[in-house]
């Protein structure tokens, strides 16, 4: 367990390179000449500081705060908090004592967050630690996390403390500019889960037969249908609309000049584990053109056993021309506090595996880079905010939106994950269609498309 004082570190540090990508740069530069000070007691403030944002780290607040949360409309943007802890006594609240966002001293240019930031950021990193929340694959069952069922990852925590601190600045600072002007568009990064090449394995072909008879007995001529026909176009076209979608992906990237990575499993078979063959999916890496990325989907044992990812990325890096440095896990099978030195230790410099698998959300209150707890942990972890199947489900559309429209507002990164398999398939014909009118909106709202690499580099000069 860390002490308050190392969560302080790690948040800050946090916030100075999510900072890099919310704002542009004037942005940035407002930003980056902010202090951050640690404080034991928000009453008993040293009567020498001046010009910073204090963050307490043993906060004084009312009973049961935790639990408690409330909502403020600035400048369009609603922001959730919860957890308050109390005003400084002769100190202002901005903009209003009920639903206050920060608390602030004019006369020393002091600022003060309304809520406890460190036990709300704790909340996110630690979410994994327990064992009761996981199912059977050792994922966290999203409602089983007590913060989402008060459903306080509606919101990127951290990009919202980030732009409140800005505000906060640029008040106190007398800018006349709204905070707008300060925010960057939106940084993008897209991948592709590549789980399968082809469809005529033994158990993608049991499960078409299974779903057959299924129809059958229930006399669904529709589903009849759609598998017979699966089943046959199967055996006789097994890449279409699987392992040569990658192709159709990319050449729709192309027309809104956008450049995604290909995640790609293979290694041992087994239950939940690859069905495509090393040179099957070599074949395939070695035909995605220069200037797209190309990494590790680690397959379902790669945390149980570390020779497996570790051959695993041999065999792409000594086969591929491209540099192997980014990947996510099969199923999002991972443990952020367990499995990530492996990540570190195999020169994985970027991870796309933190993400809800069941349920929309910004799991670890942000979006864009999270560093690791663990100092010697260089790898950055980027979560998955947007999951083919979850974003496109009619019942997730609305929440979608929100969480889209509020990432626009207040800047970060978004992490998109579509897969080849479900990209243009006949089985999933609800998908159809749906990558294109994806991209072209993100192109419209001006989405700055990012490699993962790209985001590493500007991340690097923060991470020593
Ligand atoms: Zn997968």
């Amino acid at each position: 367990m860390e002490s308050k004082i190392q969560i302080f570190i790690l948040l800050i540090k946090n916030l100075k390179i999510l900072s890099k990508f919310q704002f542009n740069d004037k942005g940035f530069s407002v930003f980056s000449k902010i202090k951050f000070i640690n404080i034991n007691d928000q009453n008993n403030i040293s009567s020498k500081l001046k010009s910073a944002i204090l963050i307490p780290l043993n906060p004084i607040k009312s009973k049961n705060q935790e639990t408690i949360s409330w909502q403020t409309n600035i400048d369009n943007v609603d922001l959730i908090l919860w957890d308050k802890i109390l005003k400084p006594k002769k100190w202002h609240s901005y903009p209003s004592n009920e639903n206050p966002l920060f608390y602030f001293d004019t006369k020393r240019n002091l600022i003060l967050p309304s809520w406890d930031i460190i036990s709300s950021f704790q909340l996110f990193i630690n979410s994994d630690n327990s064992n009761k929340n996981k199912d059977k694959l050792g994922r966290i069952i999203s409602n089983k996390v007590e913060y989402h069922n008060l459903r306080l990852d509606n919101q990127p925590h951290l990009n919202n403390a980030n732009f409140i601190f800005l505000k906060a600045t640029l008040l106190i600072n007398n800018f006349s500019e709204p905070v707008e002007k300060f925010i960057s568009p939106i940084k993008l990064i897209i991948s592709h889960d590549i789980d399968l090449l082809r469809s005529n394995d033994f158990l993608s072909q049991s499960i078409r037969s299974y779903r057959l008879l299924l129809a059958f007995i229930k006399f669904n001529f529709k589903d009849i249908k759609k598998y017979f026909s699966g089943f046959i176009r199967a055996i006789f076209f097994p890449y279409r609309n699987y392992g040569n979608s990658i192709f159709g992906m990319i050449d729709i990237e192309r027309q809104f000049d956008y450049k995604s990575s290909f995640y790609f499993l293979f290694g041992k078979r087994g239950r939940y584990g690859p069905r495509s063959s090393e040179r099957e999916t070599l074949n395939f890496a070695r035909s995605i053109p220069e200037g797209w990325s190309i990494g590790l989907h680690y397959n379902f044992d790669s945390f149980k056993n570390d020779k497996s990812l570790k051959n695993q990325l041999l065999v792409l890096r000594r086969n591929l021309k491209k540099k192997v440095i980014s990947g996510r896990a099969h199923y999002f099978i991972f443990d952020f506090h367990k499995d990530a030195k492996l990540l570190n230790d195999c020169g994985i410099k970027i991870d796309e595996s933190l993400s809800w698998h069941d349920s929309l959300g910004f799991r670890f209150g942000i979006a864009g880079p999270l560093i690791h707890q663990s100092q010697n942990i260089k790898t950055l972890f980027i979560p998955t905010i947007f999951m083919d199947q979850l974003f496109w489900h009619s019942d997730n559309k609305d929440e979608f939106n929100l969480e889209y429209e509020h990432l626009k507002k207040v800047g970060g990164i978004i992490s998109f994950l579509v897969h080849n398999d479900i990209f243009f398939n006949k089985e999933y014909p609800q998908f159809i269609g749906k990558y294109q009118k994806l991209l072209r909106k993100l192109y419209e709202d001006n989405l700055i498309c990012c490699l993962p690499e790209d985001i590493y580099n500007i991340s690097k000069p923060f991470l020593s």
